[in-house]
C-alpha cells in the first residue's frame, strides 16, 4: 500500500490520467514488488540464469532511468524502494542503482558462472514457490494491513511522549508530525487527543474520494458504541470540506471530522479507511477496513478486541518463506547425490541433445525396380507424405538411372534425393562409373557411401571410400556413410574396434566443417536383409560408442550434432523402439523402403 501511494505520487508528478485511482497503483505495486523479489531469489539460487540475468538487467536499466529522473526533477523526496524501512535521498537512490546496474552488467558477462543452488530440475519449484509466497503475502497485506510495520505509527508507540520530546522522537523514528486540527476553526486538537487517558478511536481516511465506503455501517455502529461508552471517536482526513461533505452524504457519518496531513494519515494505517486506537497517548492497536471490530461480535470490552501476536512477525515471515525453500534445496541436493537421479539427469541430458539433432529416415532401394516402377513408387510416397507431413527428414536413395526422373516427381522440401554410390574419380575414362558431380547434377543432395554390400562385393577399401567421401563433399553432397561389423567380428567381441577403424580410415582426415555434412549409418552386416535386428540396447550401445569416438576426434559439439542412423532389418514393428534410444537418430532402410506402407510406417515411428 505504501508503494501504491508512492506510485500515485509518481503518476501525479507525470500528470497521468489514472493518478488518483488506487486500484491500478495497488496492482502495479504488487507486480513490482513481486517481480523484484522473485528475480532476487532466482539470482541467489542461480535459477534460469540467463533469463534471470537478462530480466534483472532490464529491470535495473528501467529503474536507473527512473532514479535519474527523480534525482533531476525531484518529483518525490524518497524513491520508496524500501518502503518506510529505509529512507534514501534521491542522490543515494541513484548511486545505489548505478552500483546495481554495474553488478547486473557483470552478471551479463558471465551468467553461467553463477552457482546453481537448486538443480535445473527443481528450479521451477523454487521460483513457483517464490511467486506464490510473494503474491499471497501482497494480497494478504492489501486485504488487511502490513504484517510488518516500518512506519512511525507502530503498535505500542507512545505518541504522547513523542509529542513531548520531538528530538528524541525523531531519533527513535516515532511519530513527530502527528498534528490534528479542527476542520471548521482550524484549532489545534493534537494535545487534546493525546492527553485523553481513556480510549480514543481515530478513523483514518487520507482521501474521502478514494476511500472504500463499504464498511460505513460498521463504522457508524462503532461510533454509536463509543458514544454510549464515552470514548472519543473522530475521523482524520486530508480531503477538503467538499470531500468531507460528500463522505457524510455517502456514509451517514455523524462523528466529528478533523484535518491531518495527507502523508501522515496514510502512514497511520495502510488502509483507506483504517482505524487506530489510542489509550493514554499510546497507540494500542490498528485495523484495516476489512477487519474493523464489531462490538456485537467482539463484545463490549475493548481490551479483548485484539490479541497481540506471539512470535515476532518478522521471524514468522522469514520462516514461512525459508523452511519450504530449504526443504526444496535439501531434497534436491539429496536426490542429485543419488546414483538413480544422476542417471535420470544424464538420460534427460541425452534426450535434450537428441531433440536438437536432425532425425532422418532414409531408404536404400539398392538394385530394385525399373525406371517406371521407381518413378511410380516415388510419386506414391510423395503423395502420402504431402497428405501426412513427416516429423523427420525423409531421403530416398535410388539407382543412378532413376535420379533425374525421381527428382521431377518429388517435393524436395519433403523428400531428399540421394544416390547409392559415386565414383572415386573426378571424371574421365572410367567406363560405367558415375561421378559425384553427375549425381549432383540430377538434383540429388545425398549419396550413400561405404555400404557393406559395396565393401564386400566391389572391394571398396577405406582408402577408396576416403576418395569418394572427399569428392562427394566437394560437390556439395551430404554423405550417408555406412559402418558396421560382420557376424564373426561381433561374435569375437571386435565390433567397436572394427567400426572405429572404418571411421578412422575414411573420415578422420576431414575437417570439422566437412564432417558436419556427414550422416553416419551403423549397419551390423549380420542384420542387413536377414530379418535379424540388433536389439535396441545393442544399437544404442554402438551408437553411443560411435558418438564418443567422434567426440574424441572432432570435439563434443560435432559429436552431439552428428545424426547416426541404424540400419539392418528395420521395420514398422521395431522402428519405434529403436528410435526411442537416445543416440539413435533414425534409420537407413533397405527392403522396407520398397513399399510405401512399410516405409511410411517407419517414418511415422517419429510421431
Ligand atoms: C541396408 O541395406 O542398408 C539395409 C538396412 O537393408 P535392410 O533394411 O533390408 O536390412
Amino acid at each position: 500500500m505504501g508503494m501504491a501511494y508512492k506510485l500515485e505520487a509518481y503518476a501525479e508528478a507525470l500528470a497521468l490520467p489514472f493518478a488518483h485511482s488506487l486500484l491500478p497503483m495497488e496492482m502495479a505495486a504488487t507486480a513490482l514488488g513481486t517481480v523484484e523479489f522473485v528475480l532476487g531469489l532466482c539470482l541467489l539460487l542461480g535459477v534460469n540464469r540467463r533469463l534471470t540475468v537478462g530480466l534483472s538487467l532490464l529491470a535495473t536499466c528501467v529503474l536507473t532511468a527512473l532514479t535519474v529522473w527523480i534525482y533531476v526533477a525531484e518529483p518525490v523526496q524518497d524513491c520508496g524502494c524500501f518502503g518506510e524501512a529505509i529512507t534514501l535521498t534521491n542522490g543515494q537512490t541513484l548511486a545505489k542503482n548505478v552500483v546495481l546496474l554495474v553488478a547486473a552488467l557483470c552478471l551479463l558477462y558471465r551468467p553461467l558462472a553463477m552457482r546453481r543452488v537448486v538443480s535445473e530440475r527443481f528450479a521451477w519449484l523454487a521460483s513457483t514457490y517464490a511467486w506464490c509466497y510473494t503474491i499471497a503475502l501482497a494480497i494478504y497485506t492489501l486485504h488487511y494491513i502490513p504484517v510488518l510495520d516500518f512506519t512511525p505509527y507502530r503498535i505500542g508507540v507512545n505518541m504522547r511522549a513523542a509529542f513531548d520530546n520531538p528530538e528524541q522522537a525523531e531519533a527513535e523514528r516515532l511519530p513527530v508530525n502527528f498534528y490534528v486540527a479542527d476542520t471548521q476553526t482550524g484549532d489545534d486538537l493534537t494535545w487534546e487527543i493525546l492527553a485523553d487517558t481513556s480510549y480514543t478511536f481515530l478513523l483514518t481516511v487520507p482521501r474521502t474520494e478514494t476511500a472504500d465506503d463499504g464498511c460505513c455501517d460498521r463504522i457508524n455502529s462503532l461510533y454509536d458504541f463509543c458514544q454510549d461508552r464515552r470514548y472519543a471517536f473522530c475521523m482524520l482526513t486530508a480531503s477538503d470540506s467538499a470531500g468531507c461533505a460528500d463522505w457524510k452524504d455517502r456514509t451517514g457519518a455523524a462523528y466529528p471530522i478533523y484535518m491531518a496531513e495527507d502523508t501522515e494519515i496514510r502512514a497511520m494505517v495502510r488502509s483507506n479507511p483504517g482505524l487506530m486506537l489510542l489509550k493514554d497517548g499510546r497507540l494500542v492497536w490498528k485495523w484495516g477496513n476489512n477487519e474493523l471490530p464489531d462490538p456485537y461480535v467482539h463484545g463490549n470490552n475493548v481490551a479483548q478486541w485484539f490479541t497481540p501476536s506471539g512470535a515476532a512477525p518478522l521471524l514468522r515471515l522469514v520462516l514461512w518463506f525459508l523452511i519450504p525453500l530449504l526443504l526444496v534445496v535439501i531434497i534436491d541436493n539429496v536426490l542429485v547425490g543419488t546414483k538413480y537421479y544422476r542417471h535420470h539427469l544424464f538420460k534427460l541430458h541425452l534426450n535434450k541433445q537428441k531433440a536438437m539433432r536432425k532425425k532422418i529416415v532414409a531408404g536404400n532401394w539398392k538394385m530394385n525396380m525399373n525406371l517406371q516402377e521407381g518413378v511410380a513408387l516415388a510419386k506414391e510416397l510423395n503423395e502420402a507424405l504431402a497428405a501426412d507431413k513427416p516429423n523427420c527428414g525423409v531421403v530416398i536413395c535410388t539407382p543412378f538411372i532413376h535420379l533425374a526422373s525421381v527428382a521431377g516427381v518429388i517435393d524436395s522440401n519433403v523428400i531428399g534425393l540421394g544416390a547409392e554410390n559415386c565414383a572415386d574419380k573426378v571424371k574421365g575414362a572410367y567406363t560405367g562409373e558415375v561421378s559425384a558431380e553427375m549425381v549432383k547434377s540430377t538434383g540429388a543432395d545425398y549419396v550413400i557411401l561405404g555400404h557393406s554390400e559395396r565393401r564386400a562385393y566391389y572391394h571398396e577399401t577405406a582408402e577408396i571410400l576416403k576418395e569418394k567421401v572427399n569428392l562427394a563433399l566437394a560437390n556439395s553432397l551430404e554423405v550417408i556413410f555406412c559402418i558396421g561389423e560382420v557376424l564373426e567380428e561381433r561374435e569375437a567381441g571386435k565390433q567397436n574396434e572394427v567400426v572405429k577403424a572404418q571411421l578412422e580410415g575414411s573420415l578422420f582426415d576431414l575437417t570439422a566443417e566437412q564432417f558436419a555434412h556427414v550422416v553416419l549409418a551403423y549397419e551390423p552386416v549380420w542384420a542387413i536383409g536377414t530379418g535379424k535386428t540388433a536389439t535396441s540396447d545393442q544399437a544404442e550401445e554402438m551408437h553411443a560408442f560411435i558418438r564418443a569416438t567422434i567426440a574424441e576426434k572432432f570435439g563434443k559439439e560435432a559429436a552431439e550434432n552428428v545424426t547416426i542412423l541404424y540400419g539392418g532389418s528395420c521395420k514398422p514393428s521395431n522402428a519405434k523402439e529403436l528410435f526411442a534410444k537416445p543416440d539413435v537418430d533414425g534409420g537407413l532402410i533397405g527392403g522396407a523402403s520398397l513399399k510405401v506402407a512399410d516405409f511410411k510406417g517407419i517414418i511415422d515411428a517419429w510421431k
